[in-house]
C-alpha cells in the first residue's frame, strides 16, 4: 500500500515536472516538501504539507492534481490538503476507531471553560458548529488577545469535522497566512486570482478566518476577502470571523463590508472574572498534573493578577511546571513566597507596577515611622529594622541592584545593603513572628 502511494507520488511529480500547470518555483518550493498519504478507507487521500502556507498554495492546483491522481490510481478518489499537524491528528483519531475522541485535541469545546464573560461567544460558537450555515452567518467573535478566539475557531472546526465524519471541507486560516497567499497569488496573474477565489476557497463548506483586523488595511487582500465573504454568505456556507476589535472599529474595511459583518451575529469575549479565571487555573493545573502541588494562595494570586489574558495564565502555569520539574519535588507545595523568589527576573504583572517609593511607604506605615527619616542618614534604633526590611524587599520584589537600593537611602554603599539583607534573612530564620511580618508585607505589596 505504502509502496504504491510512493510510486504514484513519484509519477505525479514527474508529470508535474514536465507539464505547464505549475511553475518551477512552486514545484521546487512546495511539491518538493509535500507528500501523498492515505487517509481513511474510502479511497481518501491527502497531500500533506509542512506548513499551512504551502497547503494553501498547493490547494490552488486542486482540480488538476485531483484529476491526475485519479488517473494514476485508475479509480475515483477523494483528495484533501492537510498540514502535517492536521494529518497526524487525523491519524491518531482514526486509529482510535472512535471518531469522537477529544483526547488529542487541545482546542475543543470540552477544554474551553465558560463563565459569564465568555458564555455568549462559547454558546454561539457551539451552536454554529452544529448548525452550519443555518444559525448565524457570519458569526463574528471579537475580544482582546489571549481570551480564547482562536480556541473557539479551532473548536468549531473540530466539532464540525467530527459531526460530519470528516465529510465536510472546513478551512481554518489566520489572516496573516491569507494575506501572504494573496500577495503570492496576485503575482501569478488574474486567472490565478479567480481560481484562488472560486476553486480554492469556493470549494470549502466552512471557512474560519482568524484575526481579520490584520487584513483591514491591506487593500488588495481586503478586496479579495470581500469577494470570498460574499460568496460564502450568498451560498449559505458558514463563515466565522474573529477580530480584536468591534466591527465598527475596524478601519480599513469598507462600510458596506462592515455592515455585512453585522448581518449575522456579533459576540464579544471579555477577560474572565475571578471565578472563571479560577476555574481555568484549576483545570489547567489539573491537566498539567500539578494541581496538588500549588498552594491556594498562589491560585488566588494568579486569578487576581493574570486574569486579563488567559495566555498569561497558561504561560505562568508552564513556568510553575518547569520549576516543579527542576526542583524534582513530588511533595513540595509551591507557596506565594516561592513565587516571589522564583519570579525575581520575571516579575508578574502587578509586581511590575511596584516601585521603591511604594515599598518605602508601606514599610514605614507598618512600623509607624516616616519615609523621610527612613531614607535619612540617621542611625537611631527604631529606624534600622524598617530601613533594612525595605532594602530586603527591594531586592526580593524588584530585583534591584545593591547600588540602586543604596541610592534610595541617601546614597548608602552596597556593603551596607548587603549587611541589611543578610540581617533580615537571619531574622526571618530566627523568628517566626518576624517572618510573618515580612510575608505579610510581601503579600500586601504584590496585590493591586
Ligand atoms: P486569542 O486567539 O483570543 O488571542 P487564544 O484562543 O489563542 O486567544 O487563547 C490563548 C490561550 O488561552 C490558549 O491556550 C487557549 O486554549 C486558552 N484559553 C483562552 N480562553 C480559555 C477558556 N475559556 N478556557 C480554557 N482555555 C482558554
Ligand atoms: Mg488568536
Amino acid at each position: 500500500m505504502k509502496k504504491e502511494i510512493e510510486n504514484i507520488w513519484k509519477k505525479l511529480k514527474i508529470w508535474l515536472g514536465s507539464s505547464t500547470i505549475m511553475d518551477s518555483k512552486t514545484y521546487n518550493e512546495y511539491i518538493h516538501e509535500a507528500k501523498l498519504a492515505y487517509i481513511g478507507n474510502e479511497n481518501g487521500y491527502a497531500i500533506v504539507t509542512p506548513t499551512d502556507f504551502s497547503k494553501l498554495v498547493l490547494s490552488t492546483y486542486e482540480t488538476d492534481l485531483h484529476k491526475k491522481l485519479q488517473e494514476l490510481f485508475n479509480e475515483p478518489i477523494t483528495l484533501e490538503f492537510l498540514t502535517k499537524d492536521e494529518y497526524e491528528l487525523r491519524e491518531q483519531i482514526l486509529n482510535k476507531t472512535t471518531l469522537n475522541n477529544e483526547q488529542f485535541v487541545e482546542f475543543s469545546f470540552k477544554n474551553f471553560i465558560s463563565g459569564s464573560t465568555n458564555n455568549n461567544a462559547f454558546a454561539a460558537a457551539k451552536t454554529v458548529s452544529e448548525n452550519l450555515g443555518k444559525a448565524w452567518n457570519p458569526l463574528f467573535i471579537f475580544g482582546s488577545t489571549g481570551l480564547g478566539k482562536t480556541h473557539l475557531l479551532k473548536a468549531i472546526e473540530h466539532n464540525a469535522l467530527i459531526n460530519s465524519k470528516y465529510k465536510l471541507k472546513i478551512r481554518y486560516i489566520d489572516s496573516e497566512t491569507f494575506g501572504n497567499a494573496v500577495v503570492e497569488i496576485i503575482s501569478s496573474g488574474h486567472e490565478a486570482i479567480e481560481k484562488f477565489i472560486n476553486q480554492t476557497f469556493g470549494s470549502y463548506d466552512v471557512l474560519l478566518i482568524d484575526d481579520i483586523q490584520l487584513i483591514a488595511k491591506r487593500q488588495k487582500t481586503n478586496e479579495i476577502f470581500f469577494k470570498i465573504f460574499n460568496y460564502f454568505i450568498n451560498n449559505n456556507k458558514q463563515l466565522v470571523l474573529t477580530s480584536d476589535k468591534y466591527p465598527e472599529e475596524l478601519d480599513g474595511f469598507e462600510e458596506r463590508l462592515i455592515s455585512r459583518f453585522q448581518s449575522g451575529l456579533t459576540v464579544g469575549i471579555e477577560a474572565p472574572d475571578y471565578e472563571t479565571a479560577m476555574l481555568i487555573i484549576k483545570s489547567d493545573l489539573e491537566n498539567q498534573g500539578i494541581l496538588q502541588l500549588i498552594s491556594d494562595e498562589v491560585k488566588i494570586y494568579m486569578a487576581q493578577n493574570l486574569s486579563s489574558d488567559v495566555r498569561k495564565i497558561k504561560g505562568f502555569i508552564i513556568k510553575l511546571q518547569f520549576w516543579n520539574i527542576q526542583n524534582n519535588s513530588e511533595e513540595h507545595i509551591i507557596t506565594l513566597d516561592d513565587i516571589f523568589s522564583l519570579t525575581k527576573d520575571a516579575p508578574i504583572s502587578n509586581i511590575g507596577k511596584l516601585n521603591p517609593r511604594r515599598i518605602k511607604e508601606v514599610v514605614a506605615d507598618t512600623y509607624g515611622v516616616n519615609v523621610k527619616s527612613m531614607e535619612s542618614q540617621s542611625r537611631i534604633k527604631p529606624l534600622i529594622i524598617p530601613r533594612y526590611v525595605a532594602m530586603y524587599l527591594m531586592k526580593h520584589l524588584l530585583n534591584m541592584t545593591l547600588d540602586r537600593i543604596g541610592s534610595q537611602f541617601s546614597g548608602r554603599d552596597h556593603s551596607t545593603v548587603v549587611t541589611a539583607i543578610t540581617r533580615i534573612e537571619e531574622e526571618i530564620q530566627k523568628s517566626i513572628s518576624f517572618k510573618k511580618v515580612v510575608e505579610k508585607l510581601k503579600k500586601q505589596l504584590s496585590r493591586p
